[in-house]
């Protein structure tokens, strides 16, 4: 019984090692350049652990005389298509009884169905194969441990982080983001580049060979899976045809973190976070139930509650890509900007005279009023940033904002700049 147990158990690591193997290869997607590097130490990882099975196999005979010794051995489970935690117990041959134990245990700290296809979950075992311990990954800094002795524990720990600042220069040859790449530098990192200088340069246009890209950066490391998360660009200069253009991060007196050239300046303006006035947000961007459905969905924008008849304006420079009826938006306008962005506004009561396909707006001019058309429950503007036909939240865009430091604001950013560049030379050259 044993035996044909551990057979199972064998070929289910062999199929999750093929798994992971499989998806790998589907997993192209340049964005995940990294994990893509984690996963591959995962399967290394897996094959050490078939390799350990087979071991422990062998040594079966001498199980009896090792008894006293606490050994573990680690288990991953991939989570695939149509798994849930239940099911996952069910295989590992858990009672109802304990099943249920442990899920109230966990739900009381975590919700079970938040956990994801392609997520792991680590299985200890003893020597004599009972599980001892159950381990996943509550988010990217926590991770939940079950432990099984005489009671079930439930234990949740803070993985470490270690904060590092790295600088990279490279001349682009193709593009900036695939000599980036070429280069190590994190798609993460590549994208900001580009959001940040996105309203100074046309990337398809200004970018010449000869182009030389400086940057510094902020990650951070989670020392218990070596997973690398990247933060804030600490400073970026791109030099075309001997020409700089450069931005040091600092963080304003009312809090944002925001991007500045030496002069303190923020010449060129970025997209509006909020295009409308004196409207309070009603809908966060992100999951959530939908008001109408009933159902879980992404809200793929923002909701601004304002009374019926606020004009809109256009959230930068463009051109209307889309005026009319779109379905469940209702009235809905979507206007094109320079480097792959789009702004788009929803459930209008009416468009401004003179706006339909193709014109030219100015940022700020006004181009709808607020409605209730379309799924909607009640006059609100839905605001959506779209890069690179991706939906993006618009109040977590990192962009310039057309501020001017002055006076102290301006002392003290010239101070600060100064160590970001100091701090940046002697990185990219010592
Ligand atoms: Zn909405």
């Amino acid at each position: 019984m044993i035996r044909i147990l551990r057979y199972l158990i064998l070929i289910s690591l062999i199929l999750s090692g093929y798994y992971l193997f499989i998806s790998e290869y589907f997993y192209l997607s340049e964005a995940n350049f990294l994990e893509k590097q984690i996963v591959k130490k995962e399967i290394a990882e897996n094959k050490k652990e078939i390799i350990q099975e087979k071991e422990h196999e062998v040594a079966s005979i001498n199980v009896k005389k090792n008894i006293e010794k606490k050994q573990y051995f680690e288990k991953k489970i991939v989570i695939l298509q149509g798994d849930t935690f239940v099911s996952i117990l069910q295989n590992l041959n858990f009672k109802q009884k304990k099943i249920y134990e442990i899920i109230s245990k966990i739900e009381n700290s975590f919700d079970l169905k938040k956990i994801k296809t392609g997520e792991i979950i680590s299985v200890f075992e003893n020597n004599l194969g009972e599980i001892k311990k159950i381990e996943f990954f509550k988010d990217s800094e926590t991770i939940i441990s079950i432990n099984f002795d005489k009671e079930i524990n439930l234990n949740i720990r803070e993985l470490t982080k270690e904060e590092f600042v790295e600088s990279k220069e490279y001349i682009i040859i193709e593009s900036l983001f695939s000599d980036g790449i070429k280069n190590n530098i994190s798609p993460d990192i590549l994208v900001k580049i580009i959001s940040l200088f996105s309203f100074d340069l046309d990337f398809q246009r200004d970018i010449r060979v000869d182009t030389v890209v400086s940057v510094s950066y902020e990650f951070d490391e989670i020392v218990e899976t070596g997973k690398l998360e990247y933060n804030d660009i600490k400073y970026a200069s791109i030099i075309i045809d001997g020409k700089q253009l450069e931005y040091f991060k600092f963080i304003t007196d009312d809090g944002y973190v925001d991007y500045f050239n030496r002069e303190g300046k923020n010449v060129k303006k970025s997209i509006l976070k909020t295009p409308l006035d004196g409207a309070r947000i009603s809908s966060n961007y992100g999951m959530r139930k939908h008001p109408i459905s009933g159902f879980n969905k992404m809200h793929k924008g923002v909701d601004f509650a304002a009374p019926t008849g606020t004009p809109i304006y256009a959230g930068g420079n463009g051109v209307i890509e889309y005026v009319g009826i779109n379905g469940g938006y209702g009235k809905y306008i979507r206007i094109r900007h320079n480097n792959g962005y789009k702004t788009a506004y929803a459930h209008l009561s009416n468009y401004k005279k003179g706006i339909s396909k193709g014109v030219r707006v100015n940022q700020g001019e006004v181009i709808g009023y607020v409605g209730s058309t379309g799924n909607s429950t009640g006059p609100h503007l839905h605001y959506e940033i779209i890069y690179q036909n991706k939906h993006i939240n618009p109040l977590k865009l990192k962009l310039p904002s057309g501020k001017i430091l002055e006076g102290k604001e301006l002392e003290k950013f010239k101070v600060e700049y100064k160590i970001i560049y100091a701090d940046h030379l002697s990185m990219l050259y010592e």
